[in-house]
């Protein structure tokens, strides 16, 4: 304590899991903090630091944060060169709680002792590091308010699996949900094991500590469940982390959020948008995971096709192979196919007009943060309950049915385009992210919500 009372500035580390979807809340949340005058180290692995080395040797460094380096065991290839999921998280555990120790005391050994590790609950084990170093802890939910409580109360077996199948599901503050806007690992517990058991552990051990949950979303987008979680715990609403010039316009350098684990084809993208209409674009993405079948690829091809609307769409260069024979070269004249985008700058761009998205997390608070309507097609994880807020909590855009064997047909994509694109749901959808973006904006901004809560935690810190 005394040693704080003497240091002007608490020393934090932020340890994301090492996937784009964490690293980027994160990495936004760690400027938000410097902002504030706190000390921040981000903590990555030494795969993910060397692999993202080379764009900073390229002119695209993280950013102005410092970066420093654990290990998951899996130095040469990450995840990737592990046997299998199970075999890297439970390496992950060992070998990332030996490796973070070592990092608090070579802080401290090096004249800058850490007060604070801010981790995310997909690594539970970073709050016993935590806890065994005498270090202030906080869980930073990387996900939706709505899916957290899904998960908490699986914790806590309110919520009793497996669901059964035409249930329908009431939890505090949240409408009433069916099996199929649940998250797919709580809707379906054999389909995923371990992402289940992961999901659901990031509130084990929670009882007394960590003394703050911060939640990647903001009061007013969540507020009934919001309300109905922090009666239970010390939650507490800090974003949304969208890069603060495209928001509120604090930080004059937040740009970008500066780590990328894929290569952006950004000339291409934004010279081929700088030259469509205003509006007349659909961007689609899947985000950095999802691995759609090839039959569920080729109905969107064809359904971008059929809705005769501009296209840019990021086919991640491993699922290319899925697209349909010359569709690229048949569609040259209407539409863009990308291994990766600057994707803020696309949904940002005037040209573009609905995002078709498996509404990943981050990608639906960027379409509410940049006012864009969505055509959601969620794929799997938390992505169906975002689906459902975006169609019918918060009115912007349409949820694409799937058919019985759960793919989405082309004619349901191109009818959902054509609507959002062209119809009334898609003027009412543009209305109402409008007014998201106005909200996201005030709660960033100074004063708001999320700032205020950001700035306790960091005044917190210094005592
Ligand atoms: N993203 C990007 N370029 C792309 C596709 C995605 O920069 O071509 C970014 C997007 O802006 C978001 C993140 O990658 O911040 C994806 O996170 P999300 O939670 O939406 O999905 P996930 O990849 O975790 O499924």
């Amino acid at each position: 304590m005394a040693e704080r009372i003497m240091r002007e500035k608490a020393h934090c580390l932020v340890l994301p899991l090492p996937l784009q979807g964490h690293i980027n809340p994160m990495l936004q949340f760690s400027k938000r903090l410097q902002s504030k005058g706190a000390k921040v180290t981000l903590v990555t692995t030494r795969f993910i630091f060397n692999k993202t080395m080379n764009q900073a040797a390229a002119g695209r460094p993280f950013s102005s944060l410092a970066v420093d380096t654990i290990s998951d065991g899996f130095d040469d290839g990450g995840l990737a060169q592990a046997g299998s999921p199970t075999e890297y998280f439970y390496r992950f555990q060992q070998v990332g709680s030996e490796t973070l120790a070592e990092l608090v005391e070579k802080c401290r050994s090096s004249g800058s002792p850490v007060d604070c590790i801010v981790y995310d609950p997909f690594l539970t084990w970073a709050l016993e590091v935590a806890g065994n170093l005498g270090l202030v802890a906080g869980a930073f939910f990387t996900q939706s308010c709505a899916v957290d409580s899904v998960y908490f109360h699986v914790h806590n077996g309110k919520l009793k699996l497996p669901v059964p199948a035409g249930s329908e599901i009431f939890l505090p503050g949240l409408p009433a949900l069916q099996v199929s806007d649940l998250p797919s690992f709580v809707a379906d517990p054999e389909s995923r094991p371990l992402a289940l058991e992961v999901a659901v552990n990031q509130f084990s051990g929670l009882a007394g500590k960590p003394e703050w949950l911060l939640c990647n979303t903001f009061h007013k987008l969540e507020e009934e469940v919001v309300d109905s979680m922090s009666k239970m715990m010390p939650l507490r609403t800090i974003g949304p982390t969208v890069p603060s010039m495209y928001l509120d316009k604090q930080l004059q350098e937040d740009t970008d959020y500066g780590l990328s684990l894929f290569k952006p084809n950004t000339d291409a993208c934004m010279k081929w948008l700088d030259e469509r209409p205003n509006g007349s674009v659909v961007y689609a993405s899947f985000g950095s995971m999802a691995v759609p079948g090839a039959e569920q690829m080729e109905e969107v091809a064809l359904g971008l096709k059929a809705s005769k609307s501009h296209f840019l769409w990021v086919v991640r260069a491993t699922e290319q192979a899925k697209l349909p024979g010359k569709f690229v070269e048949e569609t040259s004249e209407m539409g863009l196919v990308v291994s990766w985008c600057p994707q803020l700058e696309v949904l940002a761009h005037r040209a573009v007009g609905c995002f078709v998205t498996h509404c990943g997390w981050n990608s639906t608070l960027e379409a509410l943060s940049l006012g864009v309507p969505m055509v959601a097609v969620p794929q799997w994880s938390d992505q169906p309950t975002n689906a459902k807020c975006v169609m019918d909590l918060w009115g912007v855009g349409l949820r694409a049915q799937p058919d019985e064997n759960g793919v989405v047909r082309r004619g349901e994509i191109e009818r959902c385009i054509r609507e959002v694109m062209e119809g009334e749901t898609g003027k009412e959808a543009r209305r109402n992210a409008a007014k998201w973006r106005e909200l996201a904006i005030e709660a960033v901004g100074e004063g708001g919500s999320s700032d205020r809560n950001i700035e306790e935690f960091v005044s917190s810190l210094v005592c």
